[in-house]
């Protein structure tokens, strides 16, 4: 592992400040909060920061009520306390079933909020030094677009990159219509939680819009939504294993016909990919399997599988439209 400075900050505007000192030929900067993802990337030398600035003591780690029935979550708040508090299982189940939907008990101890937000693609050959990324060093090339892609995106993706989005709980965090709370040298500012993460593009090094320095410092949730949220999840074992798709939606049904919709797909694309077609879609109308087979036609139709992962469009597809009449029958 590559040498690196370790500071540990004791408030928000100090790990800022921290951050921004940075000399030029340091080497990149880093926040570390669980370390889960980190500490693992730098082992393997994938992230060879110059400075770790540890805010894993920062007072970041509320759940908090909102004015207006909202809930604020601290981006260091751990995903187990986030999971298991008992406002986000009555208002937000989506969210907790995502989260212990995740990972093992040990890692979701460890891992925060902020911490799932910034977490990179787990693509194969990102994590291959000898691999050609363009992630990982850019203008290198992309060994997954010839390579065994099966685990890589369908939608979005671009000739640069076409690795995929690892987290399940940000998946439902654009269902819900987060916001991300921010703060740089610049100042405070916020951004909406679907256009936190960007699509690879020519940059695929780029992930987010955090700018230079910026530390995420905490997720808003509005109100909760009405009706009924599920996240379903395929993978290739039962335990512990990243999404090969995943879904959250949630679902209001009033005098047979459905007046809310939302619903985004995970293991699919770089960013958790909102699905506002099939929602426009959905609005209005009689929830049945047509409409549901309707909905995850339009989610899927700009998909274009690589040569390994043909399956996934029609997985997401069935697992879109299975939790959606799931959602539609009568308790
Ligand atoms: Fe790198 Fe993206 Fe290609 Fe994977 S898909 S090798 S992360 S450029």
């Amino acid at each position: 592992m590559r040498e690196f400075a370790y500071l540990r900050a004791s408030s928000v505007a100090e790990a800022v400040a921290m951050m921004a000192a940075t000399p030029p030929d340091g080497g990149p900067a880093r926040y570390l909060a669980g370390g889960t993802n980190l500490v693992d990337l730098m082992r393997e030398e994938v992230e060879r920061p110059g400075r770790v600035v540890d805010i894993s003591r920062l007072p970041l780690s509320a759940v908090e009520d909102l004015p207006g029935g909202g809930l604020r979550l601290g981006a260091l708040a751990g995903n187990t306390k986030v999971a298991a508090d008992p406002r986000v299982r009555r208002r937000y189940p989506v969210l907790a079933r995502a989260i212990l939907a995740g990972a093992s008990p040990q890692l979701r101890n460890r891992a925060t909020v902020g911490g799932n937000l910034l977490q990179r693609t787990r693509c194969r050959y990102f994590y291959d030094t000898a691999a050609a990324c363009n992630k990982r060093v850019p203008g290198a090339g992309c060994d997954a677009l010839e390579g065994f892609n099966r685990a890589h995106a369908v939608l979005g993706a671009s000739p640069s990159c076409v690795a995929v989005h690892p987290s399940d709980m940000c998946v439902a965090l654009a269902a819900l219509d987060a916001t991300v709370n921010l703060t740089g040298p610049r100042g405070a500012r916020s951004v909406p939680f679907t256009g936190f993460h960007v699509l690879p593009g020519r940059t695929p090094q780029v992930e987010t819009v955090l700018r230079d320095g910026e530390l995420v410092t905490s997720v808003d949730l509005p109100p909760a939504p009405p009706g009924r949220g599920a996240y379903a999840k395929v993978r290739d074992r039962a335990g512990f294993a990243f999404a090969l798709v995943s879904t959250a939606a949630l679902l209001h049904v009033e005098d047979g016909r459905i007046v809310f919709a939302r619903v985004a797909l995970g293991g699919v694309a770089h960013k958790p990919w909102r699905a506002h077609a099939a929602e426009d879609l959905l609005t209005g109308a009689v929830p049945d399997a047509s409409a549901f087979a309707r909905a995850a036609g339009v989610a899927l139709a700009e998909a274009r599988p690589l040569r390994h992962n043909a399956v996934k469009p029609v997985l997401a597809a069935r697992l879109l439209r299975r939790t959606l009449a799931e959602l539609a029958r009568p308790s």
